[in-house]
């Protein structure tokens, strides 16, 4: 079966488009690059599936950082980025419930 790429990501209610890029790596030593005014996320192509995630994860955080103003510093939202790439990927099913709205926690027994 062939796994089918990411196009567009939904970022507090903006459509960005997720595009292949061959030479922001070359050309800018990047491995991601998120552009507001075109709305659109470039990932370097040359790199694992793996680094391409944590990279979608990074520009998301560049986008909403944007989005909200939050003039968060470069080297700080780095860090954030690979924390919360490590979780997501370490709890698909956490993950889950909170996509599908399922309750996090149960109710306790003596309730
Ligand atoms: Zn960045």
């Amino acid at each position: 079966m062939k796994k089918e790429a990411i196009t567009t990501v939904r970022i507090m209610g903006m459509e960005i488009k997720v595009v292949p890029n061959k030479r922001i790596a070359v050309e800018r030593f990047a491995a991601g690059e998120y552009n507001q005014t075109q709305c659109e996320i470039a990932i370097a192509t040359d790199m694992a599936p793996s680094l391409q995630g944590e990279v979608l994860v990074h520009e998301i955080i560049e986008a909403v950082n944007a989005r909200l103003d939050i003039d968060m510093p470069h080297d700080k939202l780095t860090a954030l980025a690979s924390g919360l790439y490590a979780v997501i990927c370490d709890n698909p099913k956490t993950m889950l419930a909170i996509m599908g709205g399922k309750p996090i926690v149960g109710v306790p027994d003596n309730e």
